[in-house]
């Protein structure tokens, strides 16, 4: 099988001459076909790093609704005295349970992404927020770092 055009070169397995347009060396069997694409490797670990956030989020979103729900007046009951800045109280309470909710929006989308191994620089700033949750214990803020951990290192997993 001599190959009368298209010339020759030398095989990097056995350093023979062979034909330029062969697949396989004739004297070594080297194939120079290109190795089947690679699946890339899939883990659970962004899955299980985007489930984590997604816990934070939706911590903080219970967090945020709390706040914006809570009834200053209600303090009264507890012997808190309020009088006199229960509006202004209440306004702060609701803009800071507001903020909460949207920031929680976002880490929940982080988690979404996570899960679902895409756009990797949203579930980074997702998970980045969410280490703001904080929550009881600093569950949240625990939880979210966790995550955040587990999406970094799996980034090759990331289309
Ligand atoms: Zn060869």
């Amino acid at each position: 099988m001599a190959s009368s055009e298209g010339g020759s070169r030398i095989c990097v397995s056995c350093g023979r001459s062979i034909a330029l347009d062969a697949n396989v060396c004739e004297h070594c069997g080297h194939d120079f076909r290109a190795p089947a694409k690679e699946e890339k490797p899939k883990t659970v670990v962004p899955v299980i790093g985007g489930v984590l956030i997604i816990l934070a989020g939706l911590m903080g979103l219970a967090m945020g609704g709390i706040l914006v729900a809570i009834d200053v007046d209600d303090l009264d009951t507890y012997g808190v005295d309020v009088t006199g800045v229960t509006d202004v109280v209440e306004d702060i309470l609701t803009a800071c349970g507001v903020i909460a909710i949207i920031v929680s929006l976002i880490v929940l989308l982080g988690g979404f992404f996570g899960v679902t191994r895409k756009h990797w620089g949203i579930v980074i700033v997702g998970g980045v927020l969410g280490l703001f949750v904080i929550g009881p214990f600093f569950l949240g803020s625990v939880l979210s770092l966790i995550g955040l951990i587990l999406v970094a290192v799996s980034r090759k997993e990331f289309e």
